[in-house]
């Protein structure tokens, strides 16, 4: 099945991660011979760090006090730095989706932690952390496998628990008040345009002092999972280990961007546009319904739609994919007849129009 040609979208990569990235940073990487393959110890590649942060701390309003630190391996990474650099004894959870589970888990299995309290939905819903003795609060802010978003707010009840915000498919395309958190922290091939293995988390001061009390209070803390060796790298733009220099300019071209055109207003704004986009479609179109049926947890970023029956999602990624069009597959875990589209901030609103105009003509000729 051929779809034509003017209905098809300029892009067509409308991943959940890694995601689009827009082609003049990709192209602009191509022209860095004066950064890239130098010491990460030097001062362009440090003055580059210093710029993401910079730029982090801007779109995101970070309050005083709050530090941008980042490391290498991602928000998977992240969650072991966590286990050992921010609960003390217990953490509890709200789990909605495979990424919250994960993290959950990881506490979990840490021999030197209490078993943590969870709090698990069924896919589809939200569910916070359940109020229990605990000094780590965590969930995510967009739960990339259900398409659930949730607030970030500090709950109350919970003492002086810190709070932990996975925002790795949220941040730079949902709205925060990152004063509501400890640690916001994220991996940048999502919204942030760039690619996967690094991660960044924005931490307030009492993120930072718990992290300092920490490394006194353990025997042994691996040095790549230590938050403090972490704050102090970066507080001299720097990181542990070696980073991806490609990786930090595309995130840079990403920020740029997104200053130039008014910020996280703007990135929200197109996020919204295009999920509002999808979600009329899907509710107004008889072979097909929003998953999350509550329209308030519906994400901005991550929109997941089921299919009727008689149209089996393989067949469709198959016509799709042929045409261009690739990897708005359901997260495999879910086990659903679904798809999922991911619409970030790089991806442009007449795409997603583009988008529901490839689906209307293939789902009439299946
Ligand atoms: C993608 C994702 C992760 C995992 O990110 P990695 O960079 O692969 O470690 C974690 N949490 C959420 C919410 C995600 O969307």
């Amino acid at each position: 099945m051929q779809i034509p040609q003017e209905l098809l979208p300029t892009d067509g990569r409308f991943g959940s991660g890694p995601a689009r990235i827009h082609p003049d940073a990709l192209a602009k990487l191509g022209t860095r011979n004066d950064i890239m393959g130098t010491s990460h110890r030097a001062k362009p590649v440090r003055d580059l760090v210093a710029n993401v942060q910079r730029m982090f701390a801007q779109l995101f309003n970070a309050p005083d006090g709050y530090e941008v630190v980042l490391g290498n391996g991602g928000a998977t990474t992240f969650w072991d730095v966590a286990v050992f650099s921010l609960i003390i004894e217990r953490s509890a959870h709200g789990v909605f989706g495979e990424f919250g589970a994960k993290f959950a888990k990881e506490s979990a299995d840490a021999p030197f932690l209490e078993e943590p309290s969870v709090n698990e939905a069924e896919n589809g819903d939200l569910a916070l952390p359940k109020r229990e003795e605990c000094d780590v609060v965590a969930w995510a802010q967009n739960e990339t496998s259900t398409g659930v978003a949730a607030p970030v707010r500090r709950l109350g009840g919970f003492g002086d628990a810190l709070f932990l915000t996975d925002a790795t498919s949220a941040a730079g395309g949902m709205p925060v008040d990152v004063s509501e958190t400890d640690v916001y922290y994220f991996s940048p091939q999502k919204n942030l345009g760039g690619d996967g293995g690094l991660w960044f988390a924005i931490c307030s001061p009492a993120a930072i002092e718990r992290a300092r009390k920490l490394q006194d209070k353990r025997e042994w803390i691996p040095a790549s999972l230590d938050l403090v060796k972490a704050i102090d790298n970066s507080a001299k733009h720097q990181t542990l280990n070696t980073p991806s220099i490609a990786n930090l300019l595309l995130i840079e071209s990403q920020l740029e961007w997104l200053l130039e055109n008014g910020g996280l207003d703007f990135a929200v704004a197109r996020t919204e546009r295009s999920s509002q986009l999808l979600y009329s479609w899907a509710e107004k179109h008889e072979l097909t319904t929003p998953f999350v049926k509550d329209p308030l947890i519906r994400s901005q970023v991550t929109v997941t739609i089921d299919l009727d029956e008689r149209i089996p999602a393989d067949d469709l990624l198959a016509v799709l994919r042929e045409n261009g069009i690739v990897d708005i597959n359901s997260y495999r875990s879910l086990g659903r007849n679904q798809i999922r589209v991911g619409t970030f901030a790089a991806v442009d609103p007449a795409d997603v129009e583009a988008l529901i105009n490839c689906l209307d003509w293939t789902l009439e000729r299946m």
